[in-house]
């Protein structure tokens, strides 16, 4: 495997995209970046280039500056511009020279700046080693969003997700259901068995949360032994009934640090259909959910609680 590999967790070459209006450049990059394992995409003015970074998402762009229409200056702030290709690596090839020209497009955010007629191999070292600084990066981000001990995002990561879930339901109108979920009696666990069995507790019921969720749902643990779900497109029946597999899967669950002492969840839920009314913000949304946790324990714990937006309680439709 080449040493351009930016993921070495999967076997797709990166994807490099050349905008540079000379034929000449295309065909000489590429001829010679092919022993390099990339897929090279092409695009003649800074318009396309732009329409090509937005739909295939590179891992890194070579920009040449003097091109007509829309030259390398405008494409590099416009990509900068645009959340969708902003933190893509832009490395700047051009014939002008001059410092003022480097400054420019540094400051607008250029990560490297080739000078042209360019010596091949040097190029080849600059994209070798951008496209290695963008993975490092990429992980760092992901890194930041996980939470140490559960593996799942973090409560900053939750924030984030939440907003951005709530304002694609209330544009949209799509379903959405928030579910809130804690160990029951967790501090026993810790009292009795230690705090080290306790970190197991939580980590086990992260792995549940895992495993028994869809990709597309989006899990966290909020904070000591609680954790938090929000569920894109899905309506509090399907939630429920997702949450209900949890509890029922954490009931079975054998511990080997105290194989006697079974474990417990309360869930509380809150979810709007297709086309409901949203009428409370994120933050009230989580706190109706809390307060449904909140009943679920009132009523004896080992248990889901889960409404609709107006409070109306939903139960678990009955199977055939
Ligand atoms: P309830 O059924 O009402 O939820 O009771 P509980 O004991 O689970 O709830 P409580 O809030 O009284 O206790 C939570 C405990 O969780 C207290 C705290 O020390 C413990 N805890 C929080 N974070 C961690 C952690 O990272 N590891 C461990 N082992 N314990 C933690
Ligand atoms: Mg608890
Ligand atoms: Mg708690």
């Amino acid at each position: 495997m080449s040493d351009l590999h930016p993921n070495p967790h999967t076997d797709t070459p990166p994807v490099v995209l050349l905008i540079d209006d000379s034929q000449f450049v295309h065909r000489l990059l590429d001829a010679r970046l092919r022993s390099e394992s990339i897929v090279l995409l092409s695009a003649e003015d800074g318009k396309r280039g732009l329409e090509v970074a937005r739909g295939e998402q590179p891992s890194l762009i070579l920009l040449d500056l003097d091109m007509p229409v829309m030259d390398g200056f405008e494409t590099l702030r416009e990509l900068k511009e645009d959340p969708c290709t902003k933190d893509i690596p832009v490395i700047v090839l051009s014939g002008m020279n001059s410092s003022q020209d480097k400054v420019a497009a540094f400051d607008l955010g250029a990560i490297d700046f080739v000078t042209k007629p360019f010596e091949l191999t040097e190029l080849r070292a600059r994209v070798r080693s951008s496209l290695k600084m963008s993975l490092l990066l990429r992980m760092l981000a992901q890194k930041a969003h996980i939470d140490g001990l559960s593996g799942l995002y973090n409560r900053p990561y939750f924030d984030e997700k939440l907003r951005a879930e709530y304002d694609r339901t209330v544009r949209h109108g799509q379903a959405l259901s928030i579910a809130m979920i804690d160990i029951d009696h967790f501090k026993s666990v810790n009292d009795t068995y230690g705090h080290p069995a306790g970190d197991t507790v939580i980590s086990g019921v992260a792995n549940l949360i895992m495993r028994e969720t869809r990709s597309f749902d989006i899990s966290c643990r909020y904070g000591g032994e609680e954790f938090a779900l929000i569920m894109p497109e899905t309506e509090p029946q399907q939630a429920l009934q997702v949450c209900e597999r949890v509890r029922m899967g954490c009931e079975k669950l054998a511990w080997s640090r105290h194989p006697a002492r079974s474990v417990t969840l309360s869930v509380g839920i809150v979810g709007v259909l297709d086309g409901d009314t949203v009428s409370m913000t994120p933050e009230g949304w989580v706190e109706a959910a809390d307060k449904n946790l909140y009943k679920a324990k009132q009523q004896g714990r080992n248990m889901v609680v889960a409404t609709g937006i107006d409070g109306q309680p939903i139960q678990l439709a009955k199977a055939g």
